[in-house]
């Protein structure tokens, strides 16, 4: 008797997972923000065991940004951001949830609790995006790097300039088509009313703009 692993086609399997683990598009700027918020949590927690980080909540925020006529949504956060090796493993695994360990190991001290547990949110932009750019400087490191991704295909990373630390998610939101329309992750009032719904509980501040020019 042998026992063996299946093997899976990546490329197949993110294809089919971004667009039937959501059965509402709309859920992708909630993950994008519980990572944002996560992110900023890590920093906490960093900050109650290590006297170097002094965290003044003034400055942890999450903030939305839409661009109409570059076609771009952009959700930054303050957060702790990520390091080359952490770009590679974290946005590089599909369904590794680096948040579930993260959970395991800091369950509920003082109540905060970090949301992602399934490893496969931050996919979810590829349901609305074309193309997904990550800007991020980490707490623990002096080099910030640029990741992008069209999804299936795979991802590049080069070295960038950022001079806070934490992340910028960009996504370049699809074109409408007849069937389905993606203008309206653009708008100011759809957003709003998407935030409201899903994220009315993160405790950092959401900051949001949108310009058309
Ligand atoms: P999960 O949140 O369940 O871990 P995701 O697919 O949403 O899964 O995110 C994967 C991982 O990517 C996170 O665990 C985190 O380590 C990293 N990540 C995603 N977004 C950010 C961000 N804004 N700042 C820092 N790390 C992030
Ligand atoms: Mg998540």
């Amino acid at each position: 008797m042998e026992t063996k692993e299946f093997k899976a086609e990546s490329k197949r399997l993110l294809e089919m997972m971004i667009n039937s683990i959501y059965s509402q598009r709309e859920v992708f700027l909630r993950e994008l923000i519980s990572n944002a918020s996560d992110a900023i949590d890590k920093i906490y927690y960093k900050a109650l065991t290590d006297d170097t980080i002094n965290f003044e909540k003034d400055n942890y925020f999450i903030k939305i940004t839409a661009d109409k006529e570059k076609r771009t949504l952009t959700i930054s956060d303050t957060g702790i951001g990520m390091t080359k090796e952490e770009l590679e493993s974290n946005l590089g695994t599909i369904a590794k949830s680096g948040s579930l360990a993260f959970k395991k190991e800091n369950d509920s001290k003082d109540g905060h609790d970090i949301i992602g547990q399934f490893g496969v949110g931050f996919y979810a932009a590829f349901m609305v995006a074309d193309e997904v750019t990550v800007i991020t400087k980490s707490l623990n490191s002096d080099t910030a790097y640029k990741w992008i991704s069209k999804g299936a295909d795979g991802y590049t990373i080069e070295e960038t300039e950022k001079s806070a630390i934490g992340t910028d998610i960009i996504l370049t939101i699809k074109e409408n088509t007849e069937e389905d329309q993606y203008d309206e992750y653009l708008e100011e009032y759809r957003l709003k009313s998407i935030i409201k719904k899903y994220s009315d509980f993160i405790r950092y501040p959401i900051k949001m703009e949108v310009t058309s020019s």
